[in-house]
């Protein structure tokens, strides 16, 4: 029969019972990381759906953003109406608060979820990956630009993330980008023949994404071109100077004037954080303030600034591993008594919820559940068995210290024994 794989690009996560530091288990560890720290800065959990009208990202994300020019997810469904699987999160969480007419309010909202792309698969980027987001909603710039980079921050931190890089900029509003995109096409012009064919395209689309462009020879000519910094207010040039010397002692934080991000709906305050231990595909954070998008989507003016995660890329970086909680082998060997002793296990579980316990569900012979229970990583194996199960005892077994001979417990030991154990 003909193999069904997964799709290009697109990864199952099975946790390894026996080895913390496989991807799956540092991503579901992660998750959970993050969460704690979303709660601890007092942020509510949105979850919206997988599936959004086209037309949203259309007008969001943007037309000539590389998101909604090649890598949507993009299907009829039955009804003939062009639906996408989410590329992102941020116009999913606007589209739903103008919808639940939530849009005159201020916000602090987090995500967690899988996003789709149709990018080119290789290390760090695939076509189904995961991101957290955060987005705040309806505070002008200033103190929320500090609670965005707070997070940050503070995920580093609890990650041990080792020598993290937070690169920000500054796009300026609607005004300041327009007269600066002006200037650099006017700048650009007479290089046009010495552009790379993408970059070309981007001088008539969308000129300030030449910034990021990958050309040694375009970065060179750009060395001498204007700067986005000339057309900035004094007072957003002076919060990137305090967001510097606030935050610069815990990790290192550089302004670059060519930071753009890829898509169109940033203004103001933009950031990126890198490692140079992701090699090509090195943001594991990036986001920014988008203070029209509310009102460009059909809601009210609401200023915001978002930042999204990458779970994968996140994961990769993190030093901290789930810890160890005691695991419990439960080795249940004849047949005969295992409804009495499913029963003794199943009350064990309530007595202590800090405890992992496994009922070996197989046939096997005692060595050969004892062997499963070391592959495991248990702490120990309670083996009920039918001797024990007549004089209401069972037999528990470190297995974790070598050194420990294994004791008969009756069962009202057992409980204690159970409800001590941290
Ligand atoms: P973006 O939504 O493009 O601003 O991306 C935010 C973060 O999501 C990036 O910094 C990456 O860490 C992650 N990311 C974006 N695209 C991918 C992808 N195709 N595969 C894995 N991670 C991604």
């Amino acid at each position: 029969m003909e193999k069904i794989n997964s799709l290009t690009g697109m990864m199952d996560l099975i946790a390894n019972k026996s080895n913390k530091e496989e991807l799956p288990n540092k991503i579901f560890h992660t998750e959970k990381v993050l969460e704690s720290i979303f709660k601890n800065f007092s942020i509510s959990q949105i979850r919206t759906p997988s599936l959004e009208y086209t037309n949203l990202f259309e007008r969001s994300v943007g037309e000539t953003s590389d998101i909604v020019n090649k890598e949507l997810y993009t299907f009829l469904d039955k009804n003939e109406k062009s639906i996408t699987l989410r590329p992102e999160r941020t116009a999913s969480v606007l589209r739903s608060l103008i919808e639940k007419k939530l849009d005159g309010d201020s916000h602090k909202l987090w995500y967690l979820g899988p996003m789709w792309r149709y990018e080119r698969p290789q290390k760090g980027r695939y076509r189904q990956f995961n991101q957290a987001g955060v987005e705040i909603l309806g505070y002008e710039e200033g103190m929320a630009e500090f609670e965005i980079i707070s997070i940050i921050s503070s995920i580093n931190k609890r990650l041990k993330i080792e020598k993290p890089i937070i690169k920000i900029n500054h796009l300026g509003n609607h005004e300041t980008k327009k007269n600066f995109c002006d200037a650099l096409v006017e700048y650009l012009k007479p290089f046009q023949s010495k552009l790379e064919e993408k970059d070309l395209t981007r001088l008539n689309s969308n000129p300030l994404r030449i910034l990021d462009s990958k050309s040694s020879e375009t970065q060179e000519i750009l060395t001498n071109g204007p700067r986005i910094s000339e057309y900035l207010p004094k007072k957003s040039l002076e919060m990137m100077d305090m967001i510097v010397s606030t935050f610069s002692q815990e990790c290192e934080i550089q302004i670059d004037q060519n930071l753009v991000r890829g898509l169109d709906y940033y203004t103001g305050f933009v950031f990126e954080a890198i490692s140079s231990n992701l090699g090509a595909q090195d943001a594991y954070l990036g986001g920014g303030r988008y203070d029209n998008l509310c009102k460009h989507l059909g809601g009210k003016d609401l200023p915001a600034i978002g930042m999204a995660i990458g779970i994968e890329r996140l994961s990769l970086l993190s030093n901290v591993l789930e810890g160890d909680k005691t695991s419990i082998s439960i080795i249940i060997i004849s047949n005969n008594t295992e409804p009495k002793a499913y029963k003794i296990a199943h009350d064990l579980r309530s007595l202590n919820n800090n405890i992992n316990f496994d009922i070996q569900l197989s046939d096997g012979s005692l060595k050969s559940k004892l062997r499963r229970a070391n592959k495991d990583n248990a702490d120990y194996a309670i083996i009920i068995g039918e001797e024990e199960l007549k004089s209401n005892t069972v037999i528990v077994k470190p297995l974790s210290d070598n050194d420990s001979e294994q004791t008969t417990m009756d069962l009202n030991d057992l409980d204690n024994f159970i409800k001590n154990l941290e």
